[in-house]
């Protein structure tokens, strides 16, 4: 018999009561108890949810509070020293409050202390709190959570599985702290004990299985953390349970022989993402190992293909017999809980996917039609999906002839701006006549309560469209004279009509649909709805041109149009897996070309193109990042290119790392990109200057995360250190980021010092 299980299932709950509990939480109006009793009973319908759906094993140890990563690291002692929990580390207890400091700085008790580092895992959209090491650190078991946890799964009379962060992608995902520099691998040997101990306990209470994630093996490791697999794994063998390795995200690669070899009693492999990896797996799999096929999609949200994965499959059913296992390819947490809540979606749109609930029984119903023992229902299943997909396949909605002969036909010219930089920064200097180190902002100015309360009115039909707009109108109004006020060169129109910057194109794209409940969590109490791209791009019709020409009827300065770019519309999206990612990049880059163009013939000569997410598109391995460079830098040109040598392009990116892709953010070849540098003291632009990067750069001056005001010194203290890496003349002043999350009581003043600032330099550069 086939067994079916998941790597792990959403925590936060179908109305995200999780995220109500625990803000309530912190708010103080839910009590200790109340909090876990909240989670006690997110784990107990979760599990049900498994076992009614047929799974043979339900999985303990992916909920958390807060993340799963901190859990762990709590559960392993490594709690940094300046939370003060020596004592609750030496009791074995670490306390709830304490975890929470670690991850938001403050909790209901406890002193507020700075908070652990947050990041992205892997390349999901979910954050986890890194790891803090240091060199000769100890480890020592100190909490039962986890144990609490599975004790709680079998008084439900649970099948219990136990899925944990394996050590040695714990320390892959940790960083090094303190003056002494080392290597974090260094630690593995005091925390393989820990690990051991807490595989002991585990088995003591009678767990068979233990899941341990190491999704660090679909990445280029150096060859001693490969080493490191081998010495670890030969340990962590010995324990009395048996040991399921989990890869996903990606295939093996160069680990695979690594990974199969390992002596534990399982591997688990993300089929899904690389399906050619099956055939070597089931060649080189010792014959005592069960394989953990992740056959359906846990990182989107279609539909599986039960047939044509029933076939795929059936040969490594006669392979493998009872070792076959059927999952996901990897934990449920990065997809929507329960489609069965979207009754306002499209119902043939809703046919054609399948969220955390739905992606249940789709592994079971796999794992019985590979048995040969379907069932009704199975059958039932099978049917309706086959059914779906051909529709999905044949729908005139998803195929536009259109929109693919208009991509076929685009040609390597356009990509390319009529002129090269120097040419076009004559002509725009002609025509937008900036003083030197011009000052900008990055677009949203502050979303106030009543920007939101006009919004909500116009969804429940209390406002029209005609008295939304107006509403709009006035704040653009009161922005541009805000600005005209504090002097800013170039203005903006300060997007108050943007509940999110994907989310307001999305609306007005074909081939985008939104969902209601799609919430997926993001990181701790936070959650986001990504759209869903289910058919061919286009745009039916201007998204932003009412605004921007609005906005500039009201100065003569010169107005900066705001977009957001292809690969940030893809990136935030979950996109349709039916065609190259690439290919649907394209068809986003060709509707904001017609936007871009638009703008211009409306009168706006400069726009901006929002790429925040740009970075985190590449590739978790290393090797597969030129050719994703490749098309990302080409859609974002093809999105801009279509505009006169005066018309002056940004772009705008909010993070640090550009050292390991500046060379594609300068084949982007905007006129003008911001980024942010103001925490990092203008070092970053060393990656710049060393690559002598052509094009105008805003370095960051105000660091729009934190509600102080920036000082006028300090802001010319950073510019001037901005000099020394650029000429001045391609220099610009504003701030890190958009204001939409501050006050226009904390904004003002710091862009009245921000201007002044500019003044200031420009006398001494002038
Ligand atoms: N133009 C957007 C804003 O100002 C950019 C946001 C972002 O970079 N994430 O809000
Ligand atoms: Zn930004």
């Amino acid at each position: 018999m086939t067994f079916s299980h998941v790597l792990g299932y959403p925590r936060i709950g179908a109305d995200r009561e999780l995220k109500r509990a625990v803000e309530a939480y912190w708010q103080g109006s839910l009590d200790r108890d109340g909090l876990e009793s909240a989670g006690r009973e997110l784990r107990a319908r979760h599990w049900a949810a498994q076992r009614e759906a047929g799974l043979d094993l339900v999985t303990v140890g992916d909920f958390a509070f807060y993340d799963q990563v901190l859990d762990l690291s709590v559960t392993l002692g490594a709690v940094p020293a300046r939370f003060g929990a020596e004592e609750e580390i030496a009791a074995g207890e670490v306390g709830l409050d304490t975890a929470f400091r670690m991850a938001r700085g403050r909790a209901p008790s406890g002193e507020p202390t700075a908070a652990c580092e947050m990041t992205k895992y892997f390349d999901t959209n979910y954050h986890y709190l890194v790891p803090e090491l240091h060199a000769g650190q100890r480890f020592r078991l100190a909490s039962s959570r986890l144990f609490d946890q599975v004790a709680e799964a079998q008084a439900l009379g649970h099948p219990v599985k136990v899925s944990l962060l394996g050590p040695l992608t714990w320390l892959w995902l940790g960083k090094e702290k303190g003056e002494q520099s080392f290597d974090r691998l260094a630690l593995l040997e005091e925390l393989l004990p820990v690990y051991g101990e807490l595989l002991a306990r585990l088995g003591e209470q009678g767990v068979e299985w233990v899941q341990l994630d190491e999704p660090a093996l679909v990445q280029e490791l150096p060859t001693a953390w490969q080493q490191a697999y081998e010495a670890a794994y030969s340990v962590l063998g010995r324990a009395p349970v048996k040991l399921l390795l989990a890869s996903y995200f990606g295939g093996l690669g160069d680990n695979l022989n690594l990974a199969v070899g390992l002596p534990v009693d399982g591997l688990h492999i993300d089929a899904v993402r690389a399906p050619e990896q099956l055939d070597a797996v089931l060649d080189r799999l010792p014959g005592y190992k069960v394989l953990s096929v992740g056959a359906i999609d846990g990182r989107n949200v279609w539909r599986a293909d039960l047939a044509l994965l029933r076939e795929r499959l059936a040969s490594a059913r006669m392979r493998l017999g009872r070792r076959l296992w059927i999952a996901p390819s990897c934990s449920l947490l990065h997809v929507p809980v329960d489609l069965t809540r979207e009754r306002d979606l499209d119902p043939e749109l809703a046919s054609w996917l399948a969220f955390a609930r739905q992606k249940l029984d789709e592994t079971v119903t796999l794992a019985r039609l590979l048995d040969g023992r379907a069932t009704e229902v199975d059958r039932r299943r099978l049917e309706a999906a086959t059914e779906a997909l051909q529709a999905r396949r044949d729908s005139p909605r998803i195929h536009r002839p259109e929109v693919a002969d208009r991509l076929a036909g685009v040609e390597p010219a356009d990509h390319e701006r009529r002129s090269p930089y120097g040419v076009r920064a004559e002509a725009q200097r002609r025509a937008l006549k900036l003083p030197l180190l011009p000052t900008t902002t990055i677009g949203s100015f502050p979303q106030t309560d009543a920007i939101r309360a006009a919004r909500r009115a116009l969804k429940a039909g209390e406002l029209s469209r005609d008295e939304y707009e107006a509403r709009m109108e006035e704040e653009i109004a009161y922005a541009v004279a805000r600005q005209e006020a504090l002097g800013i060169d170039m203005p903006v129109h300060g997007e108050p009509e943007r509940n999110d910057m994907v989310e307001y194109f999305g609306e007005q794209l074909d081939g985008y649909a939104f969902t209601r409940f799609g919430w997926v969590q993001s990181y701790g109490s936070r959650c986001v709805k990504p759209p869903v791209i289910y058919g061919d791009v286009s745009r039916p019709g201007p998204m932003t041109v009412r605004w921007s020409r609005y906005a500039q009827s009201l100065t003569d300065r010169p107005m900066k149009g705001m977009l957001t770019g292809p690969v940030t519309m893809l990136q935030w999206a979950f996109v349709r897996d039916d065609q190259p990612r690439e290919t649907t990049c394209r068809q986003i880059a060709l509707a904001l070309r017609d936007e871009v163009c638009d703008l211009e013939a409306a009168g706006i000569r400069a726009i901006q193109i929002d790429e925040p997410a740009l970075r985190e598109g590449l590739p978790l391995r290393q090797g597969e990042w030129p050719a994703y460079l490749a098309w990302a830098v080409e859609c974002f040109r093809l999105s801009a290119a279509g505009v006169g040598d005066e018309t002056q392009i940004h772009t705008h990116m909010c993070y640090s790392e550009f050292n390991d892709i500046i060379e594609s953010i300068a084949a982007l070849d905007a006129d003008v990109i911001t980024i942010e540098t103001s925490r990092s003291d203008m070092e970053l632009l060393d990656a710049f200057r060393e690559f002598a990067y052509p094009n105008e750069i805003g370095p960051g001056v105000y660091d729009i995360h934190s509600p102080n005001v920036p000082d006028v010194a300090w802001m010319v203290a950073l510019m001037e250190k901005a000099a020394e890496r650029i000429p001045v003349k391609r220099l610009w002043v504003n701030p890190d980021c958009g204001l939409k999350t501050r006050r226009w009581e904390e904004v003002e003043p710091a862009l009245a010092n921000m201007v002044e600032a500019a003044r200031q330099l420009r006398r001494r550069f002038g």
